[in-house]
């Protein structure tokens, strides 16, 4: 994963807890004890015309983005669950849509996107070697020297970049190598170690 590319899951992390934190702190304030100073205080915020209060607006941004607005004209009459955990999952499931649709539309993300459907450590990493992963990643990623990954830093357009290897006039890419090409069935190659450590001669 790209530095740049791990540093936006924290700040969506990070976020989306501040989020849900305003979230469970606005519910527990409307659902608590109403002799309590924060109720009395927030009553008082309510029924001043036009109140400026960005923890207010902040609030109601929150509910608009994740659809659900109606809690805050129903604010006297929540419902007995708690909404912490609703408002969070309909942020993760935005979250994870965004990232999805941004794969889609990225030359490297396409082929990613086949394999990574969630944003959580994959188990290969705890149940493979760091040599046999390392390899694995590098396949997922588009870390390689693939025909269709080296056409793209000389900008030569994705059908041109063939494989050289076979004549199947296929472009040079991950699943032409997994599952069409004549030269992954040599004997010789087993492993995905071996195909890069072919392909890059
Ligand atoms: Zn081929």
């Amino acid at each position: 994963m790209q530095k740049n590319s791990l540093l936006k899951h924290i700040i969506y992390y990070l976020t989306n807890e501040v989020k849900t934190r305003m979230i469970n702190f606005w519910y527990k304030v409307l659902s608590g004890n109403q002799k309590k100073i924060t109720y009395r205080i927030y009553q008082l915020m309510l029924s001043i015309p036009h109140f400026e209060s960005k923890w207010m607006n902040k609030i109601q941004d929150i509910l608009i983005e994740t659809g659900r607005i109606d809690l805050w004209f129903n604010q006297f009459n929540l419902p007995q669950y708690s909404i912490k955990h609703t408002i969070k999952q309909i942020l993760i499931d935005q979250y994870k849509q965004n990232w999805q649709s941004a794969l889609q539309n990225s030359a490297k993300g396409r082929h990613y996107s086949i394999f990574k459907n969630d944003l959580l450590l994959e188990k290969y990493f705890l149940t493979l070697r760091r040599p046999n992963y390392t390899y694995l990643v590098k396949f997922r990623t588009g870390n390689h020297y693939l025909p269709a990954e080296v056409g793209r830093w000389h900008n030569i357009p994705l059908s041109d970049r063939k494989c050289l290897l076979c004549n199947k006039n296929d472009i040079g890419d991950e699943m032409h190598y997994l599952l069409i090409c004549l030269f992954s069935d040599k004997k010789d190659i087993n492993t995905l170690k071996d195909m890069f450590t072919l392909i890059q001669i």
